[in-house]
């Protein structure tokens, strides 16, 4: 089969690989149908150092599901499938405690032997725990948004979950990546009232308008701070949600909550320190978030997707074959596209 292999910075390739095969009888076999570029995978793309034999990369997919081993239940050859961005056995006690992401037994795609999202076919490991069968068939049109469940959506709801986001509440979501237009949407569909998207990329912002935005700050650093609290009434809001992952964007967080609100951090952080020293601790913020229990959330979120009360597969502004997954992620590095969808 083909799939995609990172060797370093800037250098994707798309090769031969084996063919995936069952190898305990717990995994599954899935037809990869969709596949996506995650904001994530740039982060190595930029500064991963050369090597000689590559890595398998990519970690959101959905496929169908071809053949599974003796021990998996509920799933058979011909299920339409999602694959959470790790996977997970969903009995062990962190997975009984929606921590899914911490399993005892889990692991993640790419990774010690395990395939890659972005190719072909992936041997899924713990197939009864991690995937997710999906009413659908194989031409859907809902698949693009069937797969933010992957990831994208399910880690903003987690950011607004986290932030402890309800019926009213006031949010910033920093950053108008896919991540942070899905903290959007999510914040929007737990009732939020107020939402302040910070971001500088006109169409990026449009989006997020459309998915509930009320208010878009261009600004950045203290001006954007200034921006924040000017529509707030001075305070800042309640929750943030941190989708960015730098340094500066996590000061820009803890800027604009107000005080005795949350900061839930989302972005893959770049920084190894977070400035919450005693002015926080004067204001009683709670700093969150981290990475998605994506499992844990797909059976809530679902019924939203398929009957079209939200949309989160409108963060795909770009489709790729296999092939051409190179180009998308030089797409997406040079912020020509928001998200490429990979269509094997
Ligand atoms: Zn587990």
């Amino acid at each position: 089969m083909r799939a995609t292999l990172i060797y370093g910075a800037g250098d994707v390739r798309v090769e031969d690989a084996p063919d995936p095969q069952l190898h305990d009888p717990t995994d599954a076999l899935v037809r990869v149908l969709r596949a996506c570029i995650c904001g994530s995978d740039l982060w190595p793309y930029g500064s991963r150092a050369p090597t000689e034999q590559g890595d398998r990369i990519g970690h959101e997919f959905l496929g169908v599901v071809e053949e599974v081993g003796s021990d998996v239940a509920g799933l058979a050859a011909g299920d339409v499938v999602v694959a959470p961005f790790v996977w997970s056995d969903g009995t062990c006690d962190f997975c009984t405690q929606g921590l899914h992401t911490s399993c005892r037994h889990g692991g993640q795609w790419a990774r010690d032997g395990v395939d890659g999202g972005q190719g072909e076919a992936v041997r899924v490991p713990q197939a009864t725990g991690t995937l997710v069968k999906l009413p659908v068939g194989e031409d859907s049109p809902l698949l693009p948004s069937l797969l933010t469940l992957s990831d994208v959506f399910c880690t903003g709801h987690h950011g607004v979950v986290t932030a402890r986001v309800e019926k009213g509440t006031s949010v910033t979501v920093v950053g108008d990546g896919a991540v942070g237009l899905s903290a959007v949407l999510a914040a929007r569909r737990l009732g939020a009232e107020q939402i302040v998207l910070m971001g500088r990329h006109g169409d990026r912002t449009e989006l997020g308008r459309e998915f509930g935005a009320t208010d878009v700050v261009t600004e950045r650093g203290a001006e954007g701070m200034e921006k924040v609290r000017e529509l707030t009434g001075g305070d800042g809001t309640r929750a943030v949600v941190e989708c960015v992952g730098t340094e500066q964007s996590m000061a820009t967080a803890l800027g604009v909550v107000r005080d005795g609100g949350t900061v839930s951090r989302l972005g893959v952080s770049q920084y190894t320190q977070v400035p919450m020293g005693f002015d926080t601790l004067l204001r009683n913020i709670t700093l969150t978030g981290g990475a998605a229990p994506a499992r844990a959330y797909i059976e809530e979120l679902l019924p939203d997707v398929l009957e079209g009360r939200v949309e989160p597969g409108r963060v795909f502004d770009r489709t790729v074959g296999l092939d051409e997954v190179p180009g998308g992620y030089r797409a997406m590095a040079d912020r020509d596209a928001l998200k490429v969808l990979i269509r094997p």
